[in-house]
């Protein structure tokens, strides 16, 4: 029987261990932490933003970075949504050049509609499995509010929402009026909002408990997990790979590199390039007790850069992205600053919460340079690729770990992957 080491037990490395093993391939999970889904995928946004999953190369975000750098070196860092560290800076030059050049118009909308056929792909997949096995992990299909304070940056969506009405895409532009018709929580900031962008068919759901579910069932149909078992080497040989962890070498005849951030790492010691750069971000997982005017969408503030997301009994806030290097540190600053954008969303509610109850979480997310994934086989014929997701890596997590698996196991997938594939040129 075939064999497969997968390498990392985040999103993308259970849902493609759950899909080989669905073609009854032999396979191993090797994990560092003690349990699975402890990293990025722990404690992200919840969003599963499949109508118009953006990129970030958005034209125009050479000012956003400059802006972002200059707040870096202020006395009120923590209190920025996006941070660029200037010790990085070097490091971050040549995924930042080829990050650049995909910031312009044509690429932002191709790569974005390009994402939007994989985010698509994986909500049908996810739908497959909740109706298959039954799968709970606080789905809700209520849609998704991007509202705004300024009229001018509502506008710049109108010419890029064109082209995604063209694709058939689902949305609608709200007034204030009708805005605070459809979502009555944002009463009290009602006077900031100017209106907001509709995505009806954007859905949530809590990624670690679908992670840990999901994983549940691949033990059942055979998977093997290490975990404490960081990867330190891995060797290539024609018909086999040997990776080493900790005290043991484990053999198989492929090997999938799905190790989020560590990734580029792991796959320079075979001589992969990967263009993915850790782009930190934090949340809030705040319990909602006996709060019952809760939000009826997924709520993206434009405004302040912050999302706000029902996960069945808690409010899930995210937001910020630090160009910092693999730093994994969870300043008291950054969760202050994570309290007081709750407090401008929710004020009423922020003003209920008990803060002796709230998990604060950071992770980084592994953002590719040209803002989509790589996903497939590596230039090498047994070495292939599940990462770079960025910040849409749940929203495309099942439909990435099925296509990859039906690839490997030599079935055609169900999305062509030609976009996605490792070995394209960033
Ligand atoms: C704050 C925040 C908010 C987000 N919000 C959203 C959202 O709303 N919607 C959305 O779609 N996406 C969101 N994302 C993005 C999404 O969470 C990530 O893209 C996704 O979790 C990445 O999954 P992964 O499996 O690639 O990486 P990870 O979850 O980081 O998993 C990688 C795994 O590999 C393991 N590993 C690494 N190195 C080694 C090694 N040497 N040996 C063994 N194991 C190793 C790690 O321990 C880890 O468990 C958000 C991310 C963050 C941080």
């Amino acid at each position: 029987m075939k064999s497969v080491l997968v390498l990392g037990a985040g999103l993308q490395g259970i849902c493609t261990a759950y899909y080989l093993s669905k073609h009854g391939l032999d396979v191993t999970l090797i994990e560092r932490n003690e349990g699975p889904a402890l990293e990025a995928s722990k404690g992200n946004g919840g969003y599963l933003q499949a109508e118009f999953p953006e990129i970030w190369n958005a034209p125009g975000i050479v000012s956003v970075l400059a802006k972002a750098w200059r707040a870096s070196l202020g006395s009120k860092r923590h209190e920025a949504a996006m941070l660029v560290d200037t010790k990085e800076l070097l490091r971050l030059v040549p995924w930042g050049l080829r990050f650049l050049r995909s910031a312009n118009t044509q690429s932002f909308l191709d790569n974005t509609l390009t994402n939007r056929l994989l985010a698509q792909y994986s909500l049908e997949q996810m739908a497959e499995l909740r109706a298959h096995t039954g799968i709970a992990y606080d789905h809700a299909q209520q849609g998704a509010l991007f509202v705004f304070r300024d009229t001018q940056s509502m506008d710049v969506y109108r010419p890029m929402l064109d082209h995604l009405e063209k694709r058939g895409g689902c949305f609608e532009f709200l007034d204030q009026k009708q805005l605070l018709a459809l979502e009555p929580v944002l009463q009290p900031i009602g006077e900031q909002l100017c209106g907001a962008i509709r995505y009806q068919n954007d859905a949530s759901g809590n990624s670690y408990l679908f992670a840990q579910s999901l994983l549940d069932l691949a033990i059942v149909n055979g998977v093997r997990v290490k975990y404490g078992a960081p990867v330190l080497n891995i060797l290539k040989q024609a018909q086999k790979i040997c990776v080493q962890v900790k005290d043991e070498v484990l053999e198989a005849n492929s090997l999938v590199i799905a190790a989020g951030v560590e990734s580029k790492l792991l796959a320079q010691n075979l001589g992969i390039k990967l263009h993915i750069a850790p782009v930190k971000g934090y949340s809030l997982t705040i319990p909602l007790g006996d709060w019952h005017n809760r939000p009826s969408h997924v709520i993206a503030d434009m405004g302040v850069h912050a999302g706000v997301t029902v996960l069945g009994d808690v409010l899930r806030v995210a937001g910020t992205a630090e160009f910092c290097g693999y730093d994994y540190a969870l300043p008291d600053e950054r969760i202050e600053y994570l309290l007081k954008l709750t407090e401008q969303i929710l004020p009423d509610f922020a003003a209920t919460m008990d803060r002796t109850k709230i998990s604060p979480f950071a992770g980084l997310r592994p953002l590719s340079a040209d803002g989509m994934p790589f996903i497939g086989r590596s230039q090498f014929a047994n070495v292939f690729i599940n990462t770079g997701h960025g910040g849409l890596g749940w929203t495309q997590a099942a439909g990435s770990g099925r296509a990859l698996a039906d690839l490997i196991a030599g079935v055609k997938p169900g999305i062509d992957l030609t976009p996605f594939a490792p070995t394209r040129s960033v």
